[in-house]
């Protein structure tokens, strides 16, 4: 599903590289966590994947296509592909949870009687059922992330990447997104997460990628956080 082929990714005038030398493979299905300190490269690692910005040097393949080489207009195609989450977020102010979910297909052209089928069915998937009409400020943090997850879903992407998706959420209510992800891992989404939640990482036993300085220091199946 992803394959990093000697990727390093210099940032415009900087000296060192945000990434060196990665080398791995990401199958589909798998669930992984990506762990470091922060300014390792964890960011840097997910951008690339998302085709934020081009590798400096080597090859990355995400879904079949070779992303140093893929043209700009088919960036869009690529992204459809993949579901994001975000330490914060990023609901639309103002708008309810349906319209939330909903926007994510209208974008891309859906019609109408398929969103109104699939939106429902999304929101009883992430434990939302019955909570559509609720503005996105009016919930939990956790619900909020929730809702979050379901518009990353709503299209069954084959990858989804999360970025720190527990760090402004309480340790029990953590439990509850993580079993969330592991559901959609089980339906064979590829699941990347960059954390610095230990207990979560500890918990899972997830193969875990760890960053330092921009270099892949550690690839472990069943891994534990373990970071200095
Ligand atoms: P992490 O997500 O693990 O905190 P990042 O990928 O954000 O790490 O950062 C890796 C390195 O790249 C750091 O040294 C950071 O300062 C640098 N970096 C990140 N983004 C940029 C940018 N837009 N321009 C220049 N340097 C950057
Ligand atoms: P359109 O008029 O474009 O066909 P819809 O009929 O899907 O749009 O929806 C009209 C409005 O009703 C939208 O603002 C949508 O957010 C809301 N809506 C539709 N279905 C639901 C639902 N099951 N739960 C909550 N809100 C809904």
């Amino acid at each position: 599903m992803i394959k990093f082929e000697d990727v390093t990714k210099f940032y415009p005038g900087q000296e060192t590289a945000a990434l060196r030398n990665i080398n791995l493979e990401i199958d589909k299905g798998e669930f992984v966590f990506l762990v470091g300190q922060s300014g390792s490269g964890k960011s840097t690692f997910l951008r690339l994947i998302l085709r934020e910005y081009r590798p400096t040097k080597g090859n990355l393949y995400v879904a079949g296509k070779n992303l140093a080489t893929l043209n700009q207009w088919k960036v869009p195609q690529l992204r459809r592909q993949m579901g994001m989450v975000f330490q914060d977020f990023r609901l639309l102010p103002g708008k309810t949870v349906y319209e939330n979910v909903a926007f994510a297909l209208q974008v891309i052209g859906k019609p109408n009687k398929l969103i109104r089928r699939i939106v429902p069915e999304t929101l009883e998937l992430v434990g939302l059922a019955g909570k559509g009409d609720r503005l996105g400020e009016e919930l939990s943090g956790g619900e909020q992330q929730r809702v979050a997850i379901a518009r990353a879903f709503v299209n069954r992407p084959k990858i989804l990447i999360a970025d720190e998706p527990t760090g402004n959420l309480d340790p029990e209510t953590s439990v509850g997104i993580m079993k969330l992800l592991d559901r959609i891992n089980r339906t064979e989404t590829t699941v990347i997460m960059a954390t610095h939640d230990a207990s979560i990482v500890d918990q899972m036993r997830r193969r875990v990628l760890e960053l330092r300085n921009g270099e892949l220091v550690r690839d472990q199946s069943k891994g534990i956080y373990g970071t200095a």
